[in-house]
């Protein structure tokens, strides 16, 4: 059933304790529909400008069943650029720079194609762009939002209009204590469900993440990754939605359980996104690769 994602294409400069990329394709939009590709066909809608690389648009076009006819080049801007450093144990980041460039102008057209979408994801980006996309698809099944500190900050009261319209909300544990001042991850996600959704996912980076949905509570642990496996976290949360969204589509199903399966479909496509920098693992990665994870994962999460 027809996904679709809306969100940023960047030009990313990361630096980690791993070493540094400068320049590297990056984007809330470009991982999630890379990492939902694998799961579903997935339509993307988003602006890139004129400084885009022709080698970022070939990665993304090597992705079988990732649609760019919405992905919308503009010959005088400039594309959305982002930098960030990762501390030495890797859990924790701070932003070095954020030029919007594109993001600050009015978002691009909904291509006719599109209009069928069943199941939208409104990746990071300004939450007025993303209530925009959502506006086009009164009759979808499933709306499921993203947000981060930046926004939290500058676009408060779009934001929670945009909580007041979304079905779910995907977000990591800082993120939700800066939106409700709440610690705890749980009382965070039902202080979140009072602004609008039925349902919060708080990512807990390396401790995994909580799912509440209405009274309902489930926990995910992450996938065991080794320090060698870990060499670029960029790109993982959308990743993980990638993944999450990528097989609630593909089931056509969004109840608890089937919510509660596909968290862990995007767990271990995330895990791999993790193990380079920008697209590159996503880029050479199988499905038969995913499965296989997926089993190993089942088995290390095991209870009872
Ligand atoms: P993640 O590591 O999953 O939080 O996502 C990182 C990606 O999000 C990077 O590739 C950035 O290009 C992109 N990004 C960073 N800040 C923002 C922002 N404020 N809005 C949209 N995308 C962003």
């Amino acid at each position: 059933m027809p996904l679709i994602v809306t969100g940023s294409v960047g030009i990313d400069t990361i630096h980690a304790p791993t070493g540094s990329a400068e320049g590297v394709l990056g984007g809330s939009t470009t991982y999630f529909a890379a990492a939902a590709s694998f799961h579903a066909p997935v339509r993307v809608v988003a602006a890139a400008g004129g400084d885009w690389p022709d080698e970022h648009r070939k990665v993304l076009e090597g992705f079988e069943g990732v649609c760019l006819e919405g992905l919308q080049v503009r010959s005088e801007s400039r594309t959305f650029a982002w930098g960030g450093r990762y501390h030495d144990n890797m859990n924790s980041r701070e932003t070095l720079f954020t030029e919007l460039g594109v993001l600050d102008e009015p978002g691009p057209p909904v291509p006719d194609a599109y209009r069928d979408s069943e199941f939208v994801f409104l990746a990071n980006t300004h939450p007025a762009e993303q209530a925009r996309l959502l506006d086009h698809f009164p009759e979808r099944k499933l709306a499921v939002a993203d947000t981060m500190d930046l926004w939290i900050n500058i676009a408060h009261p779009e934001l929670m209009t945009l909580l007041s319209k979304v079905d779910g909300v995907v977000m990591n544990d800082q993120e939700a204590e800066q939106l409700t001042e709440i610690t705890n991850p749980i009382s965070a996600a039902r202080k979140i469900l009072e602004m609008g959704p039925t349902f919060a996912v708080i990512k807990k980076g390396e401790h995994g993440c909580i799912f509440v949905h209405g009274d309902d509570v489930a926990t995910l642990p992450a996938y065991p990754a080794e320090a060698h496996q870990v060499v670029d976290p960029t790109g993982a949360g959308d990743s993980f939605a990638g993944g999450m969204m990528g097989h609630i589509a593909s089931v056509g199903m969004t109840d608890f359980f089937s919510i509660q399966t596909a968290l862990a479909w995007g767990t271990v496509t995330a895990s791999f996104a993790i193990e380079s920098f920008s697209l590159d693992r996503l880029a050479r990665l199988t499905r038969a690769e995913i499965d296989q994870r997926m089993s190993e994962f089942q088995a290390a999460a095991r209870v009872g």
